[in-house]
């Protein structure tokens, strides 16, 4: 696709830090990272968001994930991971190209913490619940 920033640096018109690649797949550092070793998956066909994507993809992704997962936290001495993935703007999506964040955690560090809300009460609850199950239909 054009004007896709990660469409381009798979045919080579934008450099990158390259950590895996497959025939479906390729990972990266991401070059504003909320910790080091922080990575970027990526389908290397162009699909907008998680929505767009062929669910068949989902088994690769998964276990690719676990391999990567692991060896950032090998590589970086990371305590944890956080797996972010933002779908249109209002969730944070800035790249249109659908991509998983891997990104390495350390006790203390104080990254992507947010503050719980709360429901009114149970019935709230209950309807959004059918409403979700209802739309899933
Ligand atoms: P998102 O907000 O989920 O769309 O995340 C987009 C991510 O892409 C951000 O974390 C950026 O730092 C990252 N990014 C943008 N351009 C590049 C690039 N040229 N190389 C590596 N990461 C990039
Ligand atoms: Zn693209």
């Amino acid at each position: 696709m054009s004007d896709c920033i990660f469409c381009a640096m798979q045919q080579g018109k934008i450099p990158f830090v390259e950590v895996f690649s497959s025939d479906n797949l390729f990972a990266f550092l991401d070059i504003g990272p909320l910790n080091h070793g922080h990575v970027l998956i990526v389908p290397k066909k162009h699909y907008a968001n998680m929505f767009d994507m062929p669910s068949e993809l989902g088994c690769e992704l998964l276990s690719t994930m676990q391999l990567l997962g692991k060896a950032i936290i090998e590589a970086t001495g990371a305590g944890g991971l956080n797996v972010v993935q933002n779908n249109f703007s209002p969730a944070g999506q800035a790249v249109f190209h659908v991509h998983w964040h891997l990104i390495p955690r350390f006790e203390g560090d104080g990254l992507l913490k947010w503050t719980p809300g709360k429901y009114d009460h149970n019935e709230q609850m209950l309807k959004l619940a059918a409403e979700i199950s209802r739309a899933m239909k």
